[in-house]
């Protein structure tokens, strides 16, 4: 806390991968020797710059972007841009710090980075969003690359934003690489990356009820948020059997008892991607659905909790209450949604839990794929990508067994698995390098 004055999330990021790698290593006086864990926790570089475009009206406006590179020990840095007022350097800290260890769960090549900008794209016309992400771009350029650092999207950051960054970068390079994932399919995309995090979370949480002999049959879950890891987790886990009752943004909650089926699912996501829209707007076209603004959807009973919108956005409150309804296994879509005080409480009761950089690696681990196909100048069909995504999830979640499952009763505890799995790939690779 005392190095990083007033990085709230980044010291809570690091104090909860510390507190299991301490007692890993331990006895491995090497990782002590060599303060891998320290130089982990102190990013390779923080690039922070100016962005400024013009609105519809004329008028100049000023931004600030950053790009956090944390380490690129086991590959080139990787990490996804984030859009919203609420950026700040310590938000991309904790988010690249996080990546790192996500990225080296995927068993792929790939660092952890991460950038973004304070720039709220909510209420902006298609023309100010492209002319923002030029702007961000104009800056960027300089510090990325297919073999440098390789940017994705993340909250504010779709497919549009990535088209309009990688034409700018196209435009002011005069080369066609695979400098960012998650590009349009006409332009070296990759099949099934849209879906890829919520899908994958879905994959991940099959894989842990089976280790206790259930499945998604006769669940009830509750989502949060109504992005695209959101969405895609949902329709997964309906398409496995689950029934998702709700979902939500940043104004409230939507509860649908009968569950969002396909067709659902579809309008949700013209309503987000098309027209922009507010998730209150479902309850008007669906009237067996209610709308509940200002809160979040941790009180409705359920067996399974999805928190994918954003961090912090599920308090000790919210896990006990969600503990008190009986739900049996939480999987984070979103990048640390659990307060510590909820992953804490979730951990001692010993129920399912699994923390962000394991349970929603896919997305990343098809971007991982995207760079693969982009270097090799190929596209593989939308069944061999989903099926390299399965197996992903499957190998990652056999890595938090590993390090997590517990001698004698059964349980694992995911978090500790997948902050061991993941410190222990990038720190051999470090050591291999000495002291640089
Ligand atoms: P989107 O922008 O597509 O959706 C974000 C959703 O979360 C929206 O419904 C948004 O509501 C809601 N949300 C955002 N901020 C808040 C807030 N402060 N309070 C309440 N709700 C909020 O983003 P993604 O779905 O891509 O990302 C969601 C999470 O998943 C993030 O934590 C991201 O880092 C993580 N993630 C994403 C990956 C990806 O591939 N996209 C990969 C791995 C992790 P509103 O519209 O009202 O803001």
């Amino acid at each position: 806390r005392k190095r990083n004055p007033g990085q709230d999330e980044f010291t809570q990021a690091v104090q909860e991968v510390a507190e299991d790698v301490f007692s890993f290593i331990q006895d491995k006086e090497i990782y002590h020797e060599y303060q891998i864990l320290r130089r982990m926790a102190e990013p390779d570089r923080v690039v922070s710059f100016r962005v400024c475009w013009e609105d519809d009206e004329g008028n100049i406006r000023v931004q600030r972007g950053w790009r956090v590179q944390n380490n690129n020990a086991i590959g080139p840095y990787k990490g996804g841009i984030r859009f919203h007022p609420s950026v700040t350097e310590s938000t991309l800290k904790f988010l690249a710090f996080e990546q790192t260890f996500k990225n080296a769960l995927t068993g792929l090549p790939m660092g952890g980075a991460k950038g973004g900008a304070n720039f709220n794209p909510r209420g902006k016309s298609d023309h100010e969003v492209m002319r923002f992400c030029q702007s961000f771009m104009t800056e960027l350029y300089r510090h990325v690359g297919a073999d440098v650092d390789v940017p994705a999207g993340d909250i504010g950051v779709g497919a549009r934003e990535i088209g309009y960054m990688f034409g700018q970068h196209k435009r002011i390079t005069n080369s066609f690489t695979g400098v960012l994932t998650g590009k349009g399919i006409e332009y070296g995309g990759s099949l099934i990356r849209t879906e890829a995090t919520g899908y994958g979370t879905a994959y991940f949480l099959a894989e842990m009820l089976k280790t206790r002999g259930w499945d998604f049959e006769g669940r009830t879950v509750v989502v949060s948020g109504a992005g695209n890891v959101a969405v895609h987790a949902a329709e997964k886990i309906t398409q496995l059997g689950g029934t998702v009752v709700t979902l939500s943004d940043s104004e409230g909650f939507v509860h649908d008892p009968k569950g969002f089926d396909a067709d659902k699912l579809a309008w949700v996501k013209a309503l987000r991607n098309q027209r922009r829209g507010r998730i209150s707007e479902y309850a008007k076209e669906f009237p067996e659905a209610e709308f509940f603004p200002g809160r979040p959807p941790w009180a409705v009973t359920c067996d399974i909790a999805v928190p994918c919108a954003t961090q912090n956005e599920l308090t000790e409150e919210d896990a006990r209450v969600l503990l008190g309804n009986g739900c049996v296994a939480v999987a984070e879509g979103a990048n640390m949604p659990c307060t510590l005080e909820a992953a804490h409480l979730f951990k001692s009761a010993e129920i399912l839990y699994a923390p962000g950089k394991a349970a929603n690696a896919g997305g990343v681990a098809v971007s991982g794929l995207e760079i693969s196909q982009n270097m090799a100048r190929m596209s593989w069909k939308q069944h061999e990508v989903e099926q390299l995504l399965v197996d992903i999830m499957t190998d990652i979640h056999q890595r938090c067994v590993e390090h997590g499952g517990r001698a004698g009763t059964g349980h694992v505890d995911y978090v500790r698995g997948a902050n061991v799995a993941g410190f222990k790939k990038v720190a051999d690779a470090m050591l291999a390098f000495g002291v640089v």
